[in-house]
């Protein structure tokens, strides 16, 4: 097991920072061991103005003290320098050209967003769950003119992506099941999404109140894809491509609805198994718990001490009481048991704006750092 004990510091800038993701990345950053807060960047709106003016802080600490004069910049990699690395927190329908400049200023772009996730040189890395997808790296660097990503070689710029707040929360447990008992045939999921995922103000009190939204815009397919690229492996001994999961292809169909939660999606699962006869729930149970990550193994100090806590009781994982589990860094898992319909279901809750985005990113790059990628 290595360690990141000694590891020097390095000086991060978070885009989007006044939004929701943003927030939580200043939060989890403010008091990282290495990771130093050196420059925050928004929109022309909040540019030139003290962070705490431009921000509607909507966390449930306070700002912190450092951070509350920073002047807000705009999202130019020249008002970033002195900078390794930057956590996204964009808006999508920007997020693409900006991250873009920042990786070709050399600098490593760790995105929340969904632009580049598809791109087949992009590692779309949930950290509990495939950081060896980090080794198509080299390749995103070395090969412009096999690509539409980037217009020239680079040395030390890379973009990496994290999965969507609802595949991430289904993949850990997905994954830990297929390590023990081989490749998923089917996956149904259905979704009890927090209002949080949409990003501030997000969706209106009149219309989440007293009420369950049955659509949330391409969230079934991003479920539906960006599963079988994690769970996939590459395609050749030179990783030079993802494998969608083409060899073993699984079937998953999501559903998604918006609930009146703040933070923290609820997902319930049913899954079956290419092997048959399938394992029994106490097998998956024990086989949920014993798992473990590479994040863990690196020493990453954003690693959850457990990865998936399976509870006991019948009526949990919930989300006010459950969201914060491992500083929102793990996963809950509950209500194991045989379905009558495909092999499995459970009950999965995570913490949309932490493992679901913020703690994804910094992990990731603690992975990548650890990896001397960055
Ligand atoms: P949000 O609360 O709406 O924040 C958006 C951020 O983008 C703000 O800081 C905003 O700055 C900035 N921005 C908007 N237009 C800009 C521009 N033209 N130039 C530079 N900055 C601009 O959204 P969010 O929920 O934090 O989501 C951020 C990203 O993470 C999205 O891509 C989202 O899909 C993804 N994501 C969100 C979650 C979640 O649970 N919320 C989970 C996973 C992934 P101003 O304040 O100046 O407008």
């Amino acid at each position: 097991m290595s360690s990141q004990k000694n590891q020097r510091e390095l000086k991060v800038g978070i885009l989007g920072a006044t939004g929701t993701v943003g927030q939580r990345f200043i939060v989890l950053l403010s008091s990282h061991p290495y990771f130093k807060i050196h420059a925050l960047g928004a929109s022309a709106r909040s540019a030139g103005q003290a962070y705490v003016k431009a921000t509607k802080w909507k966390q449930s600490t306070p700002v912190p003290e450092f951070v509350r004069e920073m002047v807000v910049k705009e999202c130019k990699s020249s008002e970033f320098q002195g900078c390794d690395i930057v956590f996204s927190g964009l808006d999508h329908d920007v997020a693409g050209p900006i991250e873009k400049e920042f990786a070709e200023a050399e600098l490593a772009v760790f995105s929340n967003a969904k632009n580049y996730r598809r791109d087949p040189l992009v590692p779309l890395v949930v950290p509990l769950v495939n950081p060896s997808h980090f080794d198509i790296l080299p390749n995103q660097r070395s090969h412009p003119s096999n690509s539409s990503l980037f217009t020239k070689s680079l040395n030390k710029g890379c973009i990496v992506a994290n999965a969507n707040c609802s595949t991430t929360g289904i993949v850990v447990p997905l994954k830990a099941l297929e390590d023990a008992f081989g490749p998923l045939d089917k996956i149904i999921v259905n979704t009890m999404q927090a209002i949080s995922g949409a990003g501030y103000p997000g969706v209106s009190s009149m219309d989440i109140l007293d009420n369950v939204v049955p659509y949330i815009g391409g969230e079934e397919e991003k479920i539906e894809w960006e599963t079988s690229k994690i769970l996939g492996g590459f395609t050749d001994s030179d990783k030079t491509a993802f494998d969608l999961h083409s060899q073993s292809p699984m079937k998953i169909s999501a559903s998604c609805n918006r609930v009146p939660v703040l933070d923290g999606h609820t997902e319930v699962v049913s899954c079956s198994f290419k092997k048959q006869p399938p394992p029994t729930p106490e097998q998956c149970i024990e086989v949920l718990r014993k798992y473990t990550c590479e994040a863990q193994d690196l020493g990453c100090p954003s690693a959850p001490k457990e990865v998936i806590h399976v509870h006991d009781e019948q009526d949990r994982p919930q989300p006010r009481l459950d969201r914060y589990y491992q500083n929102g860094a793990g996963v809950n898992v509950g209500r194991v048991r045989e379905c009558p319909v495909l092999d499995i279901k459970f009950v999965v809750l995570s913490n949309n704006v932490s493992i679901g985005a913020a703690t994804s990113s910094i992990m990731n790059a603690e992975i990548a750092v650890a990896k001397g990628f960055v």
